[in-house]
């Protein structure tokens, strides 16, 4: 077989798989927006099948020797062509599928199902113990599966490669170091602003029916294309793109608190941009597909902090929401509203985190995580782990685990590695936003958002992010996009002139 056709018969069992694993997503949606009760025992057979059978058509061992052919044929050598990022990050995927064992992935899939139970129960009870045993199941088993997909220097950086291909744990704690004693100093300066928003404008009557509306609308504007999309509710808002043509969007809505549903919709709108300008003509192949899950949430924080908590874009937006709150919001001003949903405040719960405390609770998460591998940290002193570190980092007691390290899912679903995208997306939307602005004009920019125009900046996203899917790996994206690696600077100063804009003291 030639290399040519040893990569068309690669990519043709890629789209096949591309298409089996976009019903599995159909089925997951409906599980979460309206499948009835009833419906949960056969949706849980046709899940696990669908499951198996990708896994199966994965790892095929004829994939293996496609993959042989192309790499040892000069197709894939030219770092341009479309076959060279795609035979890269098959060959990944497919490595990392096939290394770590059947009985391996049978026992993860097993422990994290009761382990998510008994996150749920130990939550609510507010009592660690129950959720403990469980945690050092998962704790032992992601270390077999770092040793099974191998590493350098640390396991975490095994972890690490299934949300993040290419970053290291090196590279997380320099970024986190850099940014945490730029964070501290900013956030207590904001702390002792005598200057304070009225947050309980946020806070009044706000129709669930309208707001609605208000949120579709906004969605519009920026270009989320409802021919191609939906926005549904749901308990957990998650953004999900099928394919090419379909991509779905959730919230939830809060009738006495407005930022939930609104900023949650402005979130989700920007991942569900990313999917619904992929490449269709790739849909199936690494390059149909979105960089990384850092990447992703870069596109999600950009509208929603970056565009949607700025000033120009509530010139536009700020009078049209009065007019469909006049209750609430008759007599506020647009400066009270801008401060109320840019106030900053050290809180204890991760989600509902401003964007600048927000991190030093990825901070927090990153540090235990990378202990809790290396065996520097048991699982039996995880809350008192915590419970300092927080006091350090936010200077708030810890009152119950519940508030503490009991507050996230992640680690119940063995996603030890995934927090740190979120700090990456933040870091990433500063600087491509940063580079956007330097590129295209920042007045000019502000200019568009005045007028509830968005193009300009979609078009840029889509050209320097969107359109690449996977050709790059994260830290070459950018730098292709901004010119520099990734550094905490922009958002750093991002950060800073906002607490100027505000305080007048940064
Ligand atoms: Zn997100």
């Amino acid at each position: 077989m030639t290399a040519a056709d040893a990569y068309a018969e690669l990519i043709r069992r890629s789209k096949e798989l591309g298409v089996l694993n976009s019903c599995a997503a159909v089925l997951s949606w409906d599980q979460h927006t309206y499948m009835p009760r009833n419906g949960a025992g056969l949706r849980g057979e046709q899940m696990a099948f669908l499951a198996s059978l990708s896994h199966q058509k994965f790892t095929d061992p004829k994939n293996n020797e496609l993959l042989s052919t192309i790499e040892g044929s000069d197709l894939a050598k030219d770092p341009e062509a479309d076959a060279t990022a795609n035979v890269r990050e098959i060959r990944r995927a497919y490595d990392r599928a096939t290394k770590i064992p059947a009985s391996l992935v049978d026992e993860l899939a097993r422990v994290t199902t009761a382990a998510q139970q008994a996150w749920e129960h130990a939550k609510k009870a507010n009592h660690f113990a129950t959720f403990r045993p469980h945690l050092e199941r998962i704790v032992e088993l992601k270390r077999q599966e770092a040793d099974a997909v191998g590493y350098k220097d640390h396991r975490y950086n095994a972890l690490i490669e299934e949300y993040e291909p290419g970053t290291t744990v090196a590279e997380l704690k320099e970024l986190f170091a850099g940014l945490t004693k730029q964070l501290v100093p900013l956030i207590q300066k904001v702390a002792d602003s005598p200057k304070k928003p009225d947050r309980s404008i946020l806070e009044r009557e706000f129709p669930v029916d309208r707001q609605k509306l208000f949120a579709e609308s906004a969605a519009a504007s920026l270009g989320f294309n409802f021919a191609a999309g939906r926005l549904d509710t749901t308990a957990h808002p998650f953004c999900s793109g099928f394919g090419p043509g379909d991509c779905r969007i959730t919230t939830r809505y809060n009738p006495r608190f407005f930022s939930e549903a609104f900023f949650g919709v402005m979130h989700e709108t920007g991942h569900a941009l990313y999917e619904q300008n992929l490449p269709a003509e790739h849909f199936g192949t690494p390059l149909g597909v979105a960089c990384s899950f850092g990447i992703h949430e870069s596109q999600s924080r950009l509208w929603e902090n970056q565009v949607g908590r700025g000033r120009p874009f509530w010139q536009h937006f700020f009078p049209r929401l009065q007019q469909a709150f006049p209750a609430a919001l008759a007599d506020v001003s647009l400066d009270a509203f801008h401060f109320a949903i840019n106030d900053v405040k050290p809180s204890l719960i991760r989600v509902e985190a401003d964007e600048a405390t927000y991190n030093l609770h990825i901070a927090l998460r990153f540090e235990l995580e990378l202990a809790l591998l290396s065996g520097d940290l048991t699982v039996v002193d995880l809350p008192d782990a915590w419970n300092t570190r927080f006091t350090s980092l936010f200077g708030l007691t810890v009152p119950d685990d519940a508030r503490g390290c009991l507050q996230d899912i992640h680690w119940s679903f063995g996603g030890l590695g995934y927090f740190p995208t979120y700090t990456l997306g933040n870091l990433y939307a500063a600087q491509f936003m940063a580079a956007a602005k330097h590129q295209l004009g920042a007045e000019i920019l502000a200019d568009d958002m005045r007028r509830g125009d968005f193009g300009r900046l979609k078009e840029w996203l889509v050209k320097n992010i969107h359109r690449n899917g996977q050709r790059y790996r994260a830290g070459e994206l950018c730098r292709r996009a901004t010119g520099s690696p990734l550094s905490p600077e922009s958002f750093v100063q991002y950060l800073n002139e906002k607490c100027a804009e505000f305080h007048g003291v940064c």
